[in-house]
């Protein structure tokens, strides 16, 4: 492909490389598979121009305001741009783009280690260019600007995001200077629209250890410009010398444990949130000292206000990420030996097909770091899914319909859609659960009948 590449730029009569991302990841030996090639000259062209050798091989999309191409290529994506520079104005990075010399081009990308290309040129085919010494800060692991770090960051305060997202993909350090820098400039990252912020904050949730990205977001002063609740987690009130956990921190653990469980990236927000509403429920007594009644409840209010600030998708995962905060206490308290079948009816009703995700959640939750009580909760928890695996086998609550319908009650009664209608419907739901009849439609429709009766209603003639 690169030699297809370099004949259709001989052709053209262009210079032309690759670079960034492609060529870093070479030399970290991590599978890409999304390539920039830049040209000095006209990237647009060169891809019409590979495009027109094999018309229905490849697919191709052509932005023309940015300047740039992408080509399909079996599974590769190939980007095209000419090598260009930008020039930025103090309140928006939104930048002035001209065309450059390959030298300005690389001097504009975010860091050392992304600054590497490789020649597709005849002349040098396969040469690496290595201006501002990337290979042996890829061995150092640490990511460096190449420029002074002040200029880089404000310039295009998304890099500041970056900087951290690839500390914590790569588990790279930043340096020194540039850690300043970004402390000094983090509030310019508000000028950075939320989508972008937010493509690099889940590249940091996906990462392998996701606590790295987060602590430095706090403490370089990025995070509370973006994500003030999450930020607000952090730090420790102590009365009469008694102290309560840092919650920054816990949910940190929270979230790298569950992490090593899972990739989804719900159930990492689900994490993230799950105690988010402890600063505002926080509450100290002389008797029990400190507590966060109702931060589950009030915390699974909150998801959606952070979801819709962060711009992220108030869809379906929204829902399930509020459903694990707003019941991530409730294994917990199945967890005591005197619990009751209707309790554990109730938590599986709730959360439906969602019940496995939130063990894991739980377990997740256990932070202690005296390994005695960690056996000891991970034995209850395994209890608490006996428990539940028990019940669903019996009672067939997970994905429970309600066996009699809002259409059944209306015509065995003869009446139309009605209050009354609604008080039954809930009546056998809460039968059910708490086990008072058993979950058929024989048990329920005498049920039915009894509810009907207490509310003056009468069976209608042809009703069984
Ligand atoms: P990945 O694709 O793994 O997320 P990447 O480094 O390839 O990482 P891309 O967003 O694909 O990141 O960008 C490709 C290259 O473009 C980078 O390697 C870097 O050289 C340059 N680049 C991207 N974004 C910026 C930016 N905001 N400022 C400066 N250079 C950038
Ligand atoms: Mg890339």
């Amino acid at each position: 492909m690169f030699e297809i590449i370099s004949e259709a730029a001989s052709e053209l009569n262009v210079k032309v490389y690759v670079i960034g991302g492609w060529v870093r990841d070479l030399f970290l030996k991590r599978d890409s598979k999304d390539i920039d090639i830049v040209v000095v000259g006209n990237g647009i062209q060169l891809a019409e121009n590979l495009k027109n050798k094999f018309p229905s091989k490849h697919k191709l999309s052509v932005f023309k305001n940015f300047g740039t191409a992408m080509l399909k290529w079996d599974e590769w994506e190939i980007e095209f741009v000419g090598a260009r520079k930008e020039s930025y104005r103090q309140e928006s990075r939104k930048p002035i783009v001209e065309n450059a010399s390959l030298e300005e081009d690389i001097s504009r990308r975010d860091f050392t280690i992304n600054t590497l290309a490789i020649s597709l040129n005849k002349d040098s085919y396969g040469k690496l260019l290595d201006v501002y010494c990337g290979v042996e800060d890829i061995n150092k692991k640490v990511l460096k600007t190449p420029l002074d770090p002040d200029i880089t960051f404000s310039d295009d305060p998304l890099r500041m995001l970056r900087a951290v997202r690839f500390a914590s993909q790569l588990s790279f350090s930043i340096d020194n200077k540039s850690l300043k820098a970004i402390k000094r400039n983090a509030e310019r990252i508000k000028i950075v629209a939320m989508e972008r912020v937010m493509d690099e904050f889940n590249k940091i949730m996906l990462s392998e250890k996701p606590s790295i990205g987060l602590k430095l977001l706090r403490n370089t002063g990025l995070l509370k410009h973006f994500f003030p609740e999450l930020d607000k987690l952090h730090g420790i009130d102590s009365v009469n010398g008694k102290a309560h956990k840092d919650n920054f921190l816990h949910t940190l653990k929270v979230l790298d444990n569950l992490s090593e469980l899972s990739d989804d990236l719900w159930i990492r927000w689900a994490a993230l949130l799950h105690d988010i509403a402890k600063p505002d429920t926080k509450k100290f007594d002389n008797e029990v000292g400190w507590s966060f009644h109702g931060h589950e409840y009030l915390g699974h209010l909150m998801v959606e206000k952070i979801f819709r600030n962060l711009k992220l998708p108030l869809n379906e995962k929204m829902k399930y990420v509020q459903k694990l905060v707003l019941l991530h206490l409730r294994p917990i308290a199945l967890s005591e030996s005197d619990v009751t079948d209707s309790a554990v009816r109730r938590l599986l009703f709730e959360a439906g097909d969602d019940i496995d995700d939130l063990m894991m959640l739980c377990e997740a939750d256990i932070t202690s770091a005296n390994p005695l009580k960690v056996k000891k909760y991970l034995k209850n928890f395994e209890q608490v899914r006996l428990k539940l695996k028990e019940i669903e086998e019996k009672d067939k609550i997970r994905n429970w319909q309600p066996p009699i319908s809002g259409e059944d009650i209306m015509s065995a009664f003869n009446v139309g859609p009605s209050r009354e209608v609604g008080m039954i419907k809930k009546a056998i739901r809460e039968a059910i659960l708490d086990g008072k009849i058993l979950n058929s439609r024989k048990d329920a429709l005498e049920f039915m009948f009894q509810e009907g009766e207490k509310l003056g209603l009468t069976r209608a003639e042809n009703s069984h």
